[in-house]
Parts: structure tokens; sequence; C-alpha cells
């Protein structure tokens, strides 16, 4: 019984290396596995689900595939937060609100994309509620596709060009939002991407010592967590540049 984790591949048709190596991870690594969740930022960028770029449509092929003998759920990230349902459908997915609890092998875990436990970026934390409201989303689904892709190609210029002049404190998780939400939701282990920092951290809570495992982005390497009945391992693999 395996149940396996990823985030943050922020697919593109400019990294045909990582759409590869995805494929290969979803027909090979994944191919056993029980449950296989993917908790955002699995495109660069998404601006509707009526738009799906030719190169990227081979891992929705290949992720409607494994649906056929795995369970998949999806969380959005803060690049591909307009996948919907309709991007789910058609990988054969499950939705999952942004904040989940989960039954794993081993024990309960809250599963998420991460950004939101970012509290010291007020900026960011600003434009996330902009970008997720209803009124902005129906605004912005109403654009044609062209208009759609130009904005997001700002975005996503505005956000590096930004990102880059905060400091590393700012863009990581506040610990305080952690141990809130792990606290409300009685968990002694979450799970989240988004910081691009992979590792395992201690957590105090109030009954007890806590994990936070991060997961990895994918660039040069690939990273997962594969959880059994035995427990959580974060995995990195390298990727073959070709
Ligand atoms: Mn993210």
């Amino acid at each position: 019984m395996t149940v396996l984790f990823v985030a943050d591949l922020h697919l593109c048709s400019q990294r045909p290396d990582l759409i590869r190596a995805f494929i290969d991870f979803l027909e090979n690594t994944a191919a056993d596995c029980e449950a296989l969740y993917l908790l955002g930022d699995i495109f660069e960028a998404w601006i509707g689900d009526d738009y799906v770029e030719a190169e990227l449509q081979p891992v929705l092929d290949a992720l409607l595939n494994l649906s056929q003998s795995a369970q998949l759920y999806f969380q959005q990230g803060n690049r591909d937060f307009l996948a919907g349902i309709g991007f789910a459908t058609a990988i054969g997915a499950q939705l999952l609100d942004e904040q989940v609890q989960i039954q794993l092998p081993s024990q309960q875990a809250l599963i998420m994309h991460g950004d939101q436990l970012c509290t010291d970026d007020l900026e960011y934390q600003k434009f996330r509620t902009m970008v997720r409201s209803e009124q902005w989303q129906q605004q912005f689904l109403s654009k044609p596709i062209d208009e759609r892709l130009q904005i997001a190609e700002y975005l996503r210029t505005q956000s590096k060009q930004q990102g880059q002049m905060k400091s590393t404190e700012i863009t990581d998780v506040n610990l305080q939002a952690v141990q809130q939400v792990m606290n409300k939701f009685e968990v002694e282990l979450l799970i989240h991407g988004h910081t691009h920092r992979p590792a395992t951290h201690k957590v105090t809570l109030e009954h007890c010592i806590g994990s936070r495992i991060v997961l990895g982005d994918w660039d040069s390497s690939l990273w997962y967590l594969r959880c059994d009945p035995l427990g959580c391992n974060l995995i990195e693999q390298k990727i073959n540049p070709e």
C-alpha cells in the first residue's frame, strides 16, 4: 500500500525534460501506487480549463491513464489555481479543497500547497485573496485566450521580480501559521510544497512534537514523498538532461 505526493513541477513547454521525467514517473514509479496526490503548481501557468498547451496534453493523458489503477487527487497551487473541475475530470482526479486532512497508511496528515502558510508575505497574501475571488476569476476567464496568456506571462514576470527582492524569511512559511493549522486539525503531520525547500522539520504542537514535510520542486532533480505502512520518505532523483 503506497501513497505518493508531488508538488511544484512547474511543467511548461519550455521544459520538455521535466515533461518527460513526469510521464516516466507516472508510468514507472507511480505504476503500482494506490493513490497519487498532486499538491499544486504542477503547471507553471494555467489560464483556465478550456485551454491546454499541446506540449502538456501527454501529461494529462498519462495522468488519466494512471487514474485507471490509482486514485488521483489534485490541490491547486499559486500558479495553477485556475485548474478546476474541468482539469480534474480530464485526468480522472478528485479536486480537493485547499486544506484537507487525509488518512495515510501510517497516520493522519494535513495536506496543502503551502502558499497559504506564507503569512509574512503580505503583498502576496493580498494578491492571493484577489485572484481567488469569484469575481476576479469570472472576469479573467471571460477574456479571450490570447489575452489571458499575456496576463499570465505578465503576472509570472512580476512575481519573479518581486520574489528576488524578498528575504528568505518572508517567502518561507510562518511557523505560527503552521502550528495554528496543525493544532486546529489535531494532526501530527503536515505535508506541503510551494517554498522549494525540501526538508522534514520538527514542529512543537500543543500536545506533541509533530513533523512538517516539505516537498521539493522539480528542476535538476525530481522530488516525491512515498508513504507506506512503515512511514513516509522524501525522495530525490536526478533528472537526465538531454
Ligand atoms: Mn507554489
